[in-house]
């Protein structure tokens, strides 16, 4: 950005500030001052030196940095300058207003008021205007727009009157009634009667081409309405009114709206808009037979016409007189007024209009007689509406183009709200596929969830049931008087073992224990004396071995202690001290004090001698071999203990003759016992 522009912008801001801060009293200076230079445009039309010396006089020293009002100033300048035909200068103002950001709308508009002046057709540059002139002024909120000073009313007024004269030129007249009701939205919210007027006929006049003669008529009582105390104004609306009636054949009418028209404009001292009436009064004339008036009033406007530079109404004017000046028979005067006509050219858009000119033009010469004249009008016309023709031709080729055009735009973007709409199903199919997949996710989920707890619970119910078998397993291998393990206990165990131990070998000492004389006690004192004495004879064994040795109840009065590993003299060490704590104190019983003694038999396993061979023994051997010494002490007088302390046998079935005659066998020396006395 330049310093310049900085600079530029720095005032702008300082302006719109000065703007928001003097507000609203400046904003009604600026829209009265706008309001004239509106007039001085319109003056223009008619006194164009005048206005733009007053412009020149007027002109601010200063804008202070108020670049909306400079740019009003600038189009002012270049309306004025247009009406004064100083075309260059118009060109220099418009490029002045393409390079301010508020003012490339309105430079268009001055382009196409040029494009105008010179016949020329200004459609396009006007809509090009039009379109951003009109985003200022929002459809509906326009005078909210006009009072925020965003709205340039005038500008896109103007810019919609020329949209509306090419609409209406191209016979698009439902679009030029468009044009026409729209500007006069635009000029009723911007409180400018003049434009209200001429809205009114421009709206009459579209109405008219649609064949609604009396909605016509209504606009056109609306616009005099409007155009009261405004003389310009009324006079223009005279004009369009004479328009209509001249169109619908109504000619007596179209002569007095433009006589009408005409007094208006002299009064108002518009001397070039008179010269326009007039000229589209030698038509009229012309169309009634009125020939020394068509040729009266066309003299008068001629020279004002050339004077003002108009040259669209100059060139119809030359046609008009022609015409009349053949219809009066004055054949020279004609072909001069043809040769000014035709030196003039014309909009070569206008070949239609120029075409019915020359057919006119044909006519008037063969009434005349002029048929030489008039084959050579037919010839230019003919070979104008081959022109036309063709031009048609070309029009019709690029509408058709342009509707094809618009046809595939059409099927494009039907494909597209096709592709959408497919692209929307994929969608929600995608969608759908992700909820089944996360319903599915939740029900997986939630399945190993319930099938952890499951496993869980059985895990449990498994433990449970293992501990509740253990301890069924543990109660059944229990005696439940003396709370020793029982016979089917000590099977598990030497079981247990056997699978353990290669060959199912025994490996241990055993101790076999039976009270004596039982039998009595029971007998004599009962049987619940009988189970105390088991209960407490249980007891002392329990007390009097290692907690690592097996005590089972073996039998009813009988008792077993299994040691896994004990050395022999250990062994007859703890025979001892069972003895002596059975047999040492009397048992408690209910009956009193019972003296109780045991008797017990022996062994440690292998069996074997000193130097001689370690014979392995099944467990249920070796548990003969216990009961075998048990014997023995019960045979050698009861409260004692006997036990093997070697055996001299070469192998294992020298042992099991052994025990078959075990008396002899000890006799003979085979077996050597040991012997412990009770307690006295
Ligand atoms: P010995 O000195 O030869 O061993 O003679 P004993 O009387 O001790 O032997 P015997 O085998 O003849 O008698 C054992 C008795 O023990 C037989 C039986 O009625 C009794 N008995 C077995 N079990 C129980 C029991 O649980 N409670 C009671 N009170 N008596 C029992
Ligand atoms: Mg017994
Ligand atoms: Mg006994």
């Amino acid at each position: 950005m330049t310093a310049r522009r900085c600079w530029a912008m720095a005032w702008a801001w300082a302006g719109a500030f000065a703007l928001a801060v003097a507000a609203p009293a400046a904003r009604a200076d600026l829209a009265a001052e706008e309001l004239q230079l509106a007039q001085i445009s319109r003056r223009a039309f008619d006194a164009p030196e005048a206005m733009l010396a007053e412009l020149s006089q007027r002109w601010p020293a200063d804008f202070a940095g108020q670049t909306q009002r400079e740019s009003a100033w600038l189009m002012a300048r270049g309306r004025v300058l247009l009406q004064a035909g100083q075309i260059e200068a118009v060109e220099a103002v418009a490029a002045q207003l393409m390079a301010r950001d508020d003012g490339v709308d309105r430079s268009w508009l001055l382009r196409a008021l040029v494009q105008e002046r010179a016949g020329k057709s200004a459609g396009g540059l006007a809509s090009r205007a039009f379109t951003g002139l009109d985003r200022q002024c929002p459809t509906g909120d326009e005078a909210r727009a006009v009072a925020a000073r965003q709205c340039d009313f005038r500008s896109a007024w103007e810019a919609l009157r020329l949209l509306q004269r090419d609409q209406y030129a191209q016979g698009a007249f439902v679009d030029a009634e468009a044009s026409a009701r729209r500007a006069l939205a635009l000029a009723t919210a911007g409180d400018d009667r003049h434009l209200v007027a001429l809205s009114h006929g421009m709206l009459a006049v579209s109405l008219q081409a649609l064949d609604r003669m009396d909605a016509a008529r209504a606009e056109l009582q609306l616009g005099s309405q409007a155009a009261a105390g405004d003389l310009v104004a009324a006079a223009r609306v005279r004009n369009f009114e004479g328009a209509i009636e001249r169109r619908a054949r109504a000619m007596a009418a179209s002569r007095a709206a433009g006589e009408a028209a005409l007094a208006l404009a002299e009064q108002a001292d518009a001397p070039h808009l008179a010269a326009q009436l007039r000229s589209n009064l030698v038509n009229v004339y012309l169309h009634l037979g009125q020939l020394a008036e068509a040729l009266a009033v066309g003299r008068k406007a001629l020279p004002v016409l050339q004077r003002f530079g108009d040259r669209v109404y100059e060139r119809s004017l030359h046609h008009n007189l022609a015409v009349t000046h053949i219809k009066l028979r004055q054949f020279d005067a004609a072909r001069q007024a043809l040769a000014k006509a035709s030196e003039m050219g014309g909009d070569p858009a206008d070949l239609v209009h120029r075409a019915r000119e020359l057919r006119e033009l044909a006519d008037t010469w063969a009434d005349a007689g002029q048929y030489r004249e008039a084959l050579a009008a037919l010839h230019d016309e003919r070979e104008l509406n081959a022109r036309a023709n063709e031009r048609n031709r070309a029009a019709a080729l690029e509408e058709l183009g342009r509707k094809y055009d618009s046809a595939a735009k059409q099927r494009d973007l039907e494909l597209l709200a096709r592709d959408g709409q497919l692209k929307d199903q994929q969608l929600a199919n995608r969608q759908l596929a992700q909820q089944v997949a996360v319903a599915v996710g939740v029900l997986l989920l939630l399945s190993v969830v319930l099938i952890v707890v499951t496993l869980l619970r059985m895990r449990r119910a498994q433990a449970r049931l293992t501990a509740n078998q253990s301890l069924l397993r543990a109660q059944s291998e229990r005696d439940p008087l003396t709370d020793l393990s029982n016979r089917r206990h000590f099977l598990a165990v030497m079981d247990q073992r056997a699978r353990e131990a290669a060959g199912g070998v025994f490996r241990g000492a055993l101790m076999m224990i039976d009270i004596d004389h039982f039998k009595n006690i029971n007998d004599w004192h009962g049987h619940a004396a009988g189970d105390a004495v088991i209960v407490e004879v249980a007891r002392r064994i329990r007390a009097a071995v290692r907690d690592s040795d097996l005590v089972v109840r073996w039998g009813g009065e009988e008792f077993l202690v299994y040691s896994p590993s004990l050395a022999a003299d250990d062994l007859a060490l703890m025979a001892d001290r069972v003895l002596r704590s059975i047999g040492s104190q009397p048992v408690a019983t209910a009956e009193g004090p019972l003296r109780v003694t045991a008797s017990i038999g022996f062994a440690s396993f292998p069996l074997g001698s000193e130097g001689g061979p370690q014979l392995d023994l099944h467990w249920e051997q070796a548990v003969n071999w216990a009961d075998m010494v048990l014997y023995k002490a019960k045979a050698e007088g009861r409260n004692r203990g006997v036990g093997i302390s070697a055996v001299d046998a070469p192998n294992a079935d020298r042992l099991a003759v052994i025990l078959q005659d075990f008396d002899a066998a000890c006799l003979a020396g085979q077996v050597s016992l040991r012997q412990l006395a009770g307690p006295a």
